[in-house]
């Protein structure tokens, strides 16, 4: 049988592979000219205290022991099958198709944006301060939100699914193997619009359908059963209908109100992108002046409880950029996003503030369960009114944000589309800044020097969550009064991120093969 050793290293010995197998084989009491195989199957980084540790372990096979399978996923052909309605291409939907396929159903997947090539260069237009196409953007096309993003695909909620198949899943499709041992794995922007690509391939060599440009704009539903979605005067019918359509896609709860079909207000999150020379969280994290070559660039995760309201840090970006991710042009809404090497020269992070459904009540009885929704469209409009022409953002340097002060001058940034000064406090949500400047101020406690003249904040981060839940009865998680319908990820409100909602996609998939079934 296989032997796992644990090693406490430099980062340096660490990156050694051979001396970490030497060693591991020594620790093991195994001969290095008798060992197969030895393989990486955990890596985190211990950076509570200087020295920074690498923990690492290592799996050792010996000759003639058998050794792991290569990963392999078999998809068979479901051209012929029954049909299942999928809206929305995003890690939900990809990954309830993919599971479709697996239990032979044909999934029928429409998503109102482009396909990856002609989506990467809208946004490159985004980024140069062009208009913004409402259907193909940072939110919208194939992949949905995840496609350029981070990548981070860590998750609190493991147990909701198969954890390790979605990671093998993405391996499968061409993702580093690394992601599989490390313990806050991600994949990188430049990496995922191949990986996105793939799993479209996939889809449509097994015989499933991918539509582009087909925007869902209405749902047909008899006595209470879901028989299909419209795409404009067409219709398109399936068994069942799993609607993915991601949290930015305000329009489509808009629809299933206008329809009638039941939704509910949620709690959210909302606030700022917070911006550091990445260097300087380095060496407040590292404990060190420069980080060298052998550490990645370090990230942080910070939480406190002001004034009886959570204000954290979200979706930290280390090595990353600061990006354009509104869907129109009536907004500012700001995320983050890096490259697998996370080679810039900015740290990046969400850092906000619980908004509860009280927060927004005095608008609930104009808009009943949007509520929310506007009241998150009044902030992103009001950043976009503060900021400057078209992208341009509303920003402030943080010691400026934490004193209560107009920022004279700005420091670079990675935020390709620019900046403009504006103090932020003025026409935020009061409860919002105070409970955000406090909450900056208190991290710098935690992060000495956190809080200085040469980061700033962005607004505004307004897209963490969705401020409205499409219901699902628990058992059998459709939608409690449309049978057939059933919502999932981020946009339903039963994920956040990139692998949550791709579980959450999956769990769908098994609960339609249920019904369907029956
Ligand atoms: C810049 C950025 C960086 C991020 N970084 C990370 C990260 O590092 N790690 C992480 O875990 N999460 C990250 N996220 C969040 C993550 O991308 C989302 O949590 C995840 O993509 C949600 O998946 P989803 O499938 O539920 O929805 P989405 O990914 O939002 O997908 C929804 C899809 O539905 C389509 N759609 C919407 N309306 C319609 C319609 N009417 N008809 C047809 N199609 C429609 C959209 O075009 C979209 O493709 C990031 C998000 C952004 C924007």
């Amino acid at each position: 049988m296989s032997k796992i050793i644990t090693l406490t290293l430099s980062p340096r010995e660490s990156a050694d592979l051979e001396l970490c197998a030497s060693l591991a084989a020594q620790r093991a009491g195994v001969r290095r000219e008798d060992v197969a195989l030895a393989r990486v199957v955990k890596r985190s980084i211990d950076a509570r205290r200087a020295p920074v540790k690498v923990n690492i372990s290592i799996e050792i096979f010996e000759d003639n022991e058998p050794q792991p399978a290569p990963i392999h996923f078999d998809y068979p052909d479901v051209s012929h099958s029954t049909e299942v309605v999928v809206v929305g291409s995003g890690p939900a939907g990809l990954f309830a198709a993919l599971r479709l396929i697996e239990l032979g159903y044909r999934p029928i997947l429409l998503e109102r944006g482009k396909e990856v090539l002609p989506r990467k260069q809208d946004i490159a237009l985004i980024n140069r301060n062009q208009d913004i196409d409402p259907d193909s953007n940072y939110a919208f096309g194939a992949g949905g939100a995840g496609t350029f993003s981070d990548g981070k695909l860590f998750t609190r909620s493991k147990k909701r699914g198969d954890y390790n198949k979605a990671l093998q899943a993405l391996v499968f499709h061409g993702a580093a193997e690394e992601i599989l041992y490390e313990a806050h794995p991600h994949i990188g922007t430049d990496r995922l619009p191949r990986i996105i690509s793939n799993i479209c391939k996939t889809i449509t060599d097994a015989g499933g359908v991918i539509r582009f440009s087909s925007r869902v704009s209405g749902f047909i539903v008899r006595e209470g059963r879901i028989c299909g979605v419209e795409v404009g005067d067409e219709r398109i019918e399936g068994a069942a209908v799993v609607l993915a359509t991601g949290h930015s896609a305000k329009d489509i709860y808009h629809t299933l109100h206008r329809d009638g079909i039941r939704l509910e207000a949620k709690a959210f999150a909302m606030g700022v992108r917070i911006e550091h020379p990445q260097r300087l969280i380095d060496s407040i994290q590292y404990h060190l002046p420069e980080r060298g070559e052998y550490l990645p660039a370090a990230a942080y995760t910070l939480v406190n409880q002001i004034e009886g309201r959570g204000v954290y840090s979200f979706c930290m970006c280390p090595g990353g950029f600061i990006v354009p991710a509104m869907t129109d042009a009536r907004q500012s809404v700001v995320n983050g996003m890096s490259p697998s090497q996370r080679n810039s020269r900015w740290a990046n992070s969400g850092l906000v503030t619980e908004i509860r459904v009280e927060d927004f009540a005095h608008l609930e009885e104009q808009y009943g369960p949007l509520a929310g929704l506007v009241f998150q469209q009044q902030l992103e409009e009001a950043a976009r009114l503060n900021g400057g022409d078209r992208q341009i953002a509303p920003a402030q340097r943080v010691s400026d944000f934490v004193a209560g002060r107009a920022s004279t001058s700005l420091p670079s940034t990675s935020y390709l589309p620019g900046l403009c000064s504006s103090r932020l406090d003025r026409w935020m949500p009061a409860f919002m800044a105070s409970a955000l400047r406090k909450g900056i101020a208190s991290f710098d406690r935690k992060m000495r020097g956190y809080v200085t003249h040469d980061a700033i904040v962005v607004g505004v981060e307004s897209r963490t969550s969705t401020p409205v839940r499409i219901p699902r009865d628990k058992d059998t998680l459709m939608h409690p009064e449309v049978k057939g319908l059933f919502p999932t990820g981020e946009g339903a409100g039963y994920a956040g991120g990139i692998i949550s909602a791709a579980l959450d996609g999956e769990r769908i998939a098994n609960a339609i093969a249920e019904y369907i079934g029956k």
